[in-house]
């Protein structure tokens, strides 16, 4: 076939030779973002007819190519194909070449023919949300425009198909299906140029209300392919579902039902596996205590392994119960909608909503939830995101919230549950604004618009919700199983050693303990009974005035007492910085450490029992009279381990993820400042309003 052929074939008129000119000429600049194929319709459409030159002034190329177009009068389209930007509004000589050819300031061989009669945008049709962004900002200059959705063939072959008639409708001009590599549309694309008109609506100016236009334009437009009848009956749930899904007034209450529905199973079928694994290591830790003899080796075995492992292990129900349920969610299709709702809640903090997931896994643990940004393509989002991922609620602070709400609110649990979700909200706000500060200084820099394919909604399979489970489970408990027992097994050390006489008072309970035991050998009845359980209680005493003896003069105590003044602004007194500094290893260790300090009661302290929690409510400071706990201490508590950043596992995790030990020291700089300057706020305002 000639090429005078060709054109015919295709509806663009062969360049002729003959001496009638064309009776219009039009002026088109080619936009479009780099790799959407620009170049290859440049050449498609003109062929060989072009000539390049560089911009005036510039080392840019320009290109002008000819195409003519025979459909009633002859025109002549004289293609500017201009370089490939991501965006109009970047500073770059690229952005300013596209910007001043579009304003009519700059032509390639200086020859200004003012504002282009037409201009044309190419679109990757594969990559609709990202390409809309560019359409939008091209459109608010309110030129005659023409889209050219490219690579048509390859969305079709990917199984997509784009309703163009709705692009058409949504951005207010033409939009032509064209395929630059196969040759297909372009005819129609030609003699759309020439009849091109202004856009009839202006795409909104700010940037994040573009890329959200930009998103549900893309939404809207996407459909699956049609064809199998089951394509059809897909087409239409999603045609139906996504506009009440992915609009924000109804979407974000199904979403927030949603997400409470999953921690509600989370939290409320978890339970039973977590206190089977409870008794189980409890059980553990009583048979190796009754099976070998006392000692170092028998200790360490039951007090620092077994404890350990029990430490890691009880949160491995609720990790893997989330992995299970957000891998349903996700294999439905609707957590790809739930992001792309979230992108408009986290745009406005510097996050994708890509960084949704991994924020809501950090509910659990923020080990698997900092493992998931890998999902994030943006490097500083993705940092800001890995940042500020421990101060979502995770699982290990709970049982400090329920310590701390039941001394709050006994007896109250309403309160207490009130409580409880303010904690989690002001973890997520805390977060969200240390993203917003972060992504405005450390890692400044554009948001990427979020380019997110939305796929058809499915029926989940059981089978890849476990696959996925099972791997996330495994990867947090080799993480987390050898750094938590290493931690275990330290402070079991410090806390246990060195180990020291009994104080006297101790050795007189023992004494006396002993000699009311020997009356109760020598009377018979009910006195001897009577005696009997008093010797008990002498002794239970003794034995938790000598533990917390040794806690207060272990290498653990030691350095409670000498960092105190650290935290006295805070209104912790020794015990209680004993137990925040252990918990800066991991916080779950608060509570029985606490047990331990007050002599509330053994290692094994559970914070479900009544009298342990009753111990460390009345438990009193050195002085013996006041309370460790007053209302403003237990608020400073509750605000200090809702915000700092007390997890050396998580610690280890984002150095590796993020790739290098600075993120990580960062990460515990910031948050423990923000933890402290709260605490410390929370704690003065309620002394002066008489509370302490
Ligand atoms: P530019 O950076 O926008 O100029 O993009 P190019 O013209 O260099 O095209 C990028 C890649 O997309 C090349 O490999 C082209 O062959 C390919 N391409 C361009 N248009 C189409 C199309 O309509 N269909 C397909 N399948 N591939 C295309």
């Amino acid at each position: 076939m000639s090429e005078g052929e060709h054109f015919a074939a295709v509806g663009i008129a062969a360049p002729r030779t003959s001496e009638a000119g064309p009776t219009e000429i039009l002026h088109v600049p080619l936009l479009g973002n780099p790799n959407t194929g620009k170049t290859t319709l440049f050449n498609a459409l003109c062929g060989l007819r072009h000539k390049t030159s560089n911009f005036p002034g510039t080392t840019q190329e320009a290109r002008i190519g000819v195409v003519r177009v025979a459909q009633g009068q002859d025109a002549e389209v004289r293609l500017i194909d201009l370089p490939g930007i991501y965006s109009l509004e970047l500073d770059v000589l690229e952005a300013s070449v596209c910007r001043d050819v579009l304003a009519g300031r700059l032509s390639p061989r200086g020859e200004p023919f003012g504002d282009p009669e037409a201009v044309c945008i190419v679109v990757d049709a594969t990559n609709l949300a990202r390409n809309l962004v560019f359409v939008g900002e091209v459109l608010r200059r309110r030129l005659p425009t023409v889209v050219a959705l490219n690579m048509i063939d390859l969305a079709r072959a990917e199984g997509r198909e784009i309703n163009l008639r709705t692009l058409e409708e949504q951005l207010g001009c033409r939009v032509v299906a064209v395929s630059a590599r196969k040759g297909e549309g372009l005819a129609t694309l030609a003699s759309a140029l020439r009849s091109a008109t202004v856009p009839t609506h202006s795409p909104p100016g700010e940037q994040s209300e573009l890329e959200q236009w930009a998103d549900r334009l893309a939404v809207r437009s996407m459909q699956p392919a049609t064809g199998s009848d089951a394509g059809a009956s897909r087409l239409s749930i999603s045609d139906r579902l996504d506009p009440i899904l992915v609009s924000p007034w109804t979407g974000i209450p199904i979403f927030a039902a949603v997400m409470v529905a999953v921690f509600y199973v989370i939290f409320s079928v978890a339970q039973f596996p977590m206190d089977w694994i409870d008794g189980v290591f409890g059980y553990a830790a009583d048979s190796v205590e009754s099976v070998l003899p006392p000692g170092i080796l028998r200790d360490l075995i039951a007090r620092g392994v077994v404890v350990g492992i029990g430490a890691t292990a009880v949160f491995v129900p609720q990790i893997c119960l989330l992995f299970f349920l957000i891998s349903l969610l996700e294999d439905t299709g609707y957590l790809a909608r739930a992001a792309l709702l979230m992108h408009r809640v986290l745009q406005p903090f510097g996050l994708p909503g890509h960084a949704f997931v991994p924020l809501l896994s950090s509910h659990a643990c923020a080990l698997p939830g900092i493992m998931s940004t890998r999902v994030i393509p943006d490097r500083r989002e993705r940092l800001a995101t890995i940042l500020v991922a421990p101060f979502m609620t995770c699982s290990a602070r709970l049982p400090v919230y329920v310590l701390v709400t039941s001394l709050l609110f006994k007896g109250r649990p309403f309160y207490a549950g009130l409580a409880f979700v303010g904690c989690y909200m002001v973890g997520a706000i805390a977060g969200l604004a240390s993203a917003f500060i972060a992504r405005r200084t450390i890692l400044k820099g554009p948001s990427r618009p979020m380019v997110l394919e939305l796929p058809t909604y499915k029926i989940p399979s059981l089978r890849t919700a476990l696959a996925t489970t099972i791997d996330r489970g495994w990867v947090f408990l080799k993480n987390a199983g050898t750094n938590i027992l290493a931690i275990c097994i330290v402070l079991w050390w410090l806390g246990s050693y060195p180990h020291v006489p009994p104080p006297p008072q101790v050795v007189a309970m023992r004494l006396e303990a002993a000699e009311v035991r020997t009356r109760a050998a020598e009377t018979t009845g009910v006195i001897a009974g009577e005696l009997g359980s008093r010797a008990e209680e002498i002794e239970a005493s003794a034995d938790k005035l000598e533990a917390a003896n040794a806690k207060a003069r272990s290498f653990i105590g030691r350095m409670g007492k000498a960092v105190q003044p650290v935290f006295a602004p805070l209104g912790y007194d020794w015990q209680l910085t004993v137990g925040v500094l252990t918990s800066f290893a991991a916080r779950e260790v608060f509570v029985s450490t606490m047990a331990v300090v007050t002599s509330a009661g053994g290692d094994n302290a559970d914070v479900h029992n009544e009298g342990i929690v009753q111990s460390i409510a009345n438990a009193p400071r050195d002085d013996g009279k006041t309370p460790i706990f007053t209302t403003a201490t237990c608020w400073s508590v509750l605000v200090f381990f809702v915000l700092a950043m007390q997890c050396l596992p998580t610690l280890a995790v984002t150095a590796k993820e993020a790739g290098g030990a600075k993120w990580a020291l960062l990460q515990l700089g910031w948050m423990s400042a923000v933890a402290y300057a709260a605490a410390f706020t929370v704690y003065q305002s309620l002394r002066l309003a008489g509370f302490s």
